[in-house]
């Protein structure tokens, strides 16, 4: 398959999103993401308002958590909420960036028993609403919209453009990872043709930041630790170090990327304790790995390099070596299966 292919394959979608739109042109639409939204969620529900609301139909986001400060630019006047109580009666609801229902949080995932369509590309996807738009092999869900809005010909203002594009950058890394094609770039170029700014998208998700947020990231450095021979790093966040910091979880974006990069390191393993149990980041550099697979395990999902999991109830204490246990026979058991080859 050619590189550029991703395009091809997410716009033989094109009429099943087209049908979508109209189906609900005259609905109120609720544009939902998952808890903790990163910069492809809060992109995607963005572009996908606005595109509704471009042809009339009243749309709103709304997501269980706030947009986190460094993306509160892409906003501009899209109404954007994080409480249920701004939902208008009778709204339907359409998921972006979302693998499965718990995603949404507990009072978004009650409120909407049903859900009118799904558009998103984990690989651990559920294919839980009534339409499912769902491409593993996409880099973003904002890849997808992009292209499908492309393919369709539908307008895209200058703010829904760079939503679009700070959702690409978010989910390839800067360009960086594997699902950076030829057929990812091509659509980035034509979202930089509509608008977007590359230099914006970077100050706002790479300049941006504060002396606080580098203060949690030395405490969390100081708990890397390398496990299985140097091939697991594992570091923690406690509630102890948000608050000594005056930080918030939305801070520590990226911090499991200093585990990662790591010459010896083929899992990373960043656990977050809070009050309410233990949350966990996982992320590899190679797909054999199936981190979503791993996730599983332990009640998350994700994507073959980037994946999570919350386990409620549990604490360092009692769960850490449990965890690490895990992720060391997971590795084992592929490193067995499928031999490294370099
Ligand atoms: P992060 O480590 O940045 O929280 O998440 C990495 C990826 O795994 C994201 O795509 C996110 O949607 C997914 N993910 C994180 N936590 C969970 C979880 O508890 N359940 C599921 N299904 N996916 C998760
Ligand atoms: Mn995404």
């Amino acid at each position: 398959m050619s590189r550029c292919d991703i395009t091809t394959v997410i716009t033989q979608d094109t009429p099943r999103f087209l049908a979508l739109l109209e189906r609900h042109r005259h609905d109120r639409v609720v544009v939902l993401g998952h808890m903790r939204p990163d910069g492809d969620c809060i992109g995607a529900q963005i572009a996908l308002c606005r595109i509704l609301r471009a042809q009339g139909t009243e749309a709103i986001c709304v997501n269980h958590h706030a947009i986190p400060r460094t993306l509160a630019s892409l906003q501009h006047d899209t109404p954007f909420y994080h409480e249920p109580r701004f939902i208008p009666a009778g709204s339907h609801a359409i998921c972006v960036d979302c693998s499965d229902l718990t995603r949404l949080g507990p009072v978004l995932g009650a409120h909407f028993p049903r859900i009118a369509a799904n558009i998103d590309h984990h690989i651990s996807n559920t294919n839980y609403a009534c339409e499912n738009i769902v491409h593993p092999d996409a880099a973003a869900a904002c890849q997808m919209i992009a292209a499908l809005a492309f393919d369709a010909r539908i307008p895209l203002d200058p703010v829904t453009a760079q939503a679009l594009y700070t959702g690409i950058v978010t989910d390839t890394g800067q360009f960086k990872y594997r699902n950076t094609t030829a057929g990812l770039l091509t659509t980035a170029a034509r979202l930089l043709e509509h608008g977007a700014a590359a230099d914006l998208t970077t100050r706002c998700l790479y300049e941006n930041d504060r002396l606080d947020r580098l203060l949690l990231l030395q405490r969390c450095l100081g708990t890397f630790e390398l496990h299985h021979g140097g091939r697991i790093c594992a570091g923690h966040l406690t509630a102890a170090d948000y608050a000594a910091t005056r930080t918030a979880k939305e801070d520590a974006e990226g911090f499991i990327d200093y585990a990662r990069n790591i010459a010896s390191v083929a899992i990373a393993l960043l656990l977050e304790e809070t009050p309410a149990g233990l949350k966990g980041s996982l992320r590899a550099k190679d797909p054999r790995y199936r981190l979503d697979r791993l996730a599983a395990t332990l009640n998350g999902g994700g994507h073959t390099l980037a994946a999570g999991f919350n386990l409620p109830g549990a604490t360092l204490a009692t769960h850490r070596s449990q965890i690490l246990a895990a992720l060391a026979i997971h590795m084992d058991g592929i490193d067995a299966a499928q031999p490294i080859d370099n």
